[in-house]
């Protein structure tokens, strides 16, 4: 691909097509409405697994439950269970929990100190930081390194190189808009398998629409660890709606899955169930 300008205006015309492109079709999501930090690291820990159709009631219901810090904290871990729904992926709930029990008045307000809470990595404590305290904090999930890596390498690129890409390209006091654009249009334009390149505000500076765009290949999933999930979520799901319990062999029996002594067991070593007597319970 020929260049015709210098490294210098080509970043500044990848921010100037971003940014326009984001006020005229990005997303409006309640938890860009917001700077409240507690708000923005829930829907961070929500979308860590989740899409974002899924998010979007259990984001509103759960604040509406617990709209603070320090209401989440105040709350027994078994009503944040249960609040947390069939959104899966219970871990999170616990680890939110937990970090409201540690901090119940104010998250911390660095990244390297939010990466040290259960459940917050690298990325989703640079999101909450930028999002929420309106930092210039470089960061990429699997949309903003799939976007920049194809506009400027050619191709998606891992993680942490999409990170340095990022620090170069951001553009300073406008980062939150930034990123925002970035992921919506991977998530809606510059998909993995049928980028709709036609439709996109980059391609005419695009390196890997110029090489003709590979789609990416699919990621491969765990197919057991994928049903082991299934049916972790099945147990929580029958418990929610069994306030004083279940044995374990009603669980079994109603599920017809060898794997759920199993998968009881691991709950609990988790801290997501409890055995009472011969009953197994959501945590009080
Ligand atoms: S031109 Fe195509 S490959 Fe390049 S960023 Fe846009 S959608 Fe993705």
């Amino acid at each position: 691909m020929c260049e015709l300008y210098s490294p210098v205006d080509r970043r500044a015309d990848l921010r100037r097509r971003v940014t326009r492109w984001y006020a005229r079709a990005g997303r409006d999501l309640p938890w860009r409405r917001t700077t409240d930090p507690y708000a923005v690291l829930v829907s961070e820990i929500m979308l860590q697994q989740t899409q974002v159709a899924r998010v979007l009631p259990a984001y509103t219901a759960f604040l509406e439950h617990f709209p603070t810090l320090a209401a989440l904290a105040a709350a027994p871990f078994g009503e944040v269970l249960r609040a947390w729904g069939g959104l899966g992926y219970p871990r999170r709930a616990r680890d939110l929990h937990a970090t409201a029990r540690a901090h119940p008045r104010t998250l911390p307000a660095t990244r390297d100190e939010l990466d040290t809470l259960a459940g917050i990595g690298r990325y989703t404590a640079g999101a909450v930081t930028c999002f929420a305290y309106g930092h210039d904090e470089a960061f990429a999930d699997v949309n903003i390194a799939r976007v920049l890596g194809r506009v400027e390498r050619g191709d998606s690129i891992p993680l942490r190189q999409a990170e340095a890409l990022d620090a170069q390209l951001l553009p300073r006091g406008n980062s939150a808009r930034w990123h925002h654009a970035l992921m919506d249009l991977g998530a809606t334009v510059c998909t993995a398998r049928a980028p709709r390149c036609g439709e996109c505000p980059l391609n005419g500076m695009c390196r890997a629409r110029a090489a003709g765009v590979a789609p990416s290949r699919p990621r491969k999933r765990a197919a057991f660890a994928t049903s082991d999930r299934r049916v972790r979520g099945s147990i929580l799901a029958m418990l929610r709606e069994a306030p004083s319990g279940l044995t374990a062999a009603a669980l079994r029996g109603h599920l017809q899955d060898v794997r759920v002594p199993r998968l009881i067991t691991a709950l609990v070593t988790e801290g997501l169930v409890q055995r009472v007597g011969r009953l197994v319970t959501l945590p009080i």
